[in-house]
């Protein structure tokens, strides 16, 4: 089935005895089990598995084209359990530009347990290749990257990954599937914050592990996630269901959007540069043609001014909400240095915009006020 159909229908008929065209959603935290504890669902214990998230995960590992799936509670908790199921003393190459939130996770908890790692410029595959050692075991991808949309040829560092019996993960959760498919292109792990496009409309918090094989590494994954227990609610098990169902309408929106506002803002004369990879300007253009159906709904750019300038331009909108996060069908734009706090490397001129799925016209027009 094409992505569409599947986004629609996978996982509908997994608990769900009564063949209601939507599922119920199941609150209990227990199974009925037999003299011997058997449940033949094998559910048991919701922390364990719930009949919410087996449908959740069997419709992202669908979309994915992985084999298998594992929900968490949030983006951040689906990470760390990547992490968690490495050992002490291995090693990680990771974008120098990667989530803040994962740089933070790996900086202040994982080290301390014994996670080394560097932080590269992922767009030079030399460069990757440089920094392996005897002891790197994942090869962390994020493209387009984190607010200055780096793209990162992802065939490229599967293979060299692959040709050193190391473990890649891409982070596809600003693309989303419906734009990118690193599984496909050679990648073993695709995490999410779902709490983004998946979710679509601001008001659920998620994460996901999705595996090309079911394997050992994955098994990992699987422990860190019932025995850590950071896992979602069935009631957010099931929203998300509800809101993956337009996924691929909503994304095509947010593509279509961001191509007209990337275009309206390169034109204008207080806007010094923009970072969107469908434009054929920007510097990862070629590769993001090459591995990407659409170039997604974020864009960063710079204001022709200076701080104060920039300050007063995400002041002036009336329409665009400032918030950070990102993915929902509201516009949303935030100044990214002010944001991001301490340690931000993000220019002090530089604003990062979530385009929404109002109307384009809209959207522009508010744009043009708050530029002044
Ligand atoms: C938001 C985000 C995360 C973290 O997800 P949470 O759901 O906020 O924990 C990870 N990676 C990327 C690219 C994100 O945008």
């Amino acid at each position: 089935m094409k992505f569409e159909t599947l986004a629609i229908h996978a996982g509908l008929d997994i608990g769900n005895p009564s063949k209601a065209i939507i599922p119920p959603i199941s609150p209990s935290t227990i199974f009925e089990i037999d003299e011997e504890g058997r449940n033949p669902d094998d559910l048991h214990y919701t922390r364990l598995q719930n009949p919410n998230r087996q449908q959740f995960e069997h419709l992202i590992a669908a979309l994915e084209g992985g084999e298998t799936a594992a929900a968490f509670s949030s983006g951040i908790a689906a990470g760390t359990a990547i992490l968690q199921a490495l050992d002490p003393g291995d090693h990680v190459i990771i974008p120098e530009d990667v989530y803040a939130g994962n740089r933070m996770m790996i900086k202040k908890i994982m080290t301390r347990w014994g996670l080394e790692s560097d932080f590269i410029d992922m767009t030079d595959v030399d460069n990757i290749d440089s920094h392996i050692k005897p002891n790197t075991k994942i090869i962390w991808i994020e493209t387009p990257s984190n607010p200055l949309m780096r793209i990162t040829d992802i065939a490229a560092v599967a293979e060299l990954a692959n040709s050193n019996n190391i473990r890649t993960v891409a982070d596809n959760t600003w693309p989303t599937p419906v734009n990118q498919l690193p599984l496909a292109l050679g990648v073993d792990l695709v995490l999410h914050s779902t709490s983004k496009y998946f979710g679509g409309h601001s008001d659920i918090l998620g994460g996901a592990v999705v595996s090309k094989k079911e394997d050992d590494f994955f098994e990992r994954v699987l422990t860190v996630q019932k025995m850590g227990g950071s896992v979602p609610s069935p009631h957010d098990c099931w929203l998300l269901s509800r809101s993956t169902r337009t996924l691929s309408y909503r994304m095509r929106g947010h593509n279509e959007h961001a191509g007209k506002v990337a275009a309206f803002l390169a034109d204008h004369p207080k806007v010094e540069d923009v970072f969107y990879p469908g434009l054929e300007s920007h510097t990862g253009h070629e590769i993001a043609k090459k591995q990407m159906k659409g170039f997604g709904g974020m864009i960063s750019f710079l204001v022709d001014g200076d701080y104060d300038d920039t300050i007063k331009v995400v002041g002036r909108a009336k329409l665009i909400k400032r918030a950070t996060s990102l993915g929902g069908v509201e516009t949303t734009w935030e100044h990214r240095r002010s944001s991001e706090g301490d340690g931000s490397v993000s220019p002090e001129n530089m604003i990062r915009i979530s385009v929404g799925l109002e109307h384009p016209d809209d959207i522009i027009e508010d744009l043009e006020r708050a530029l002044g």
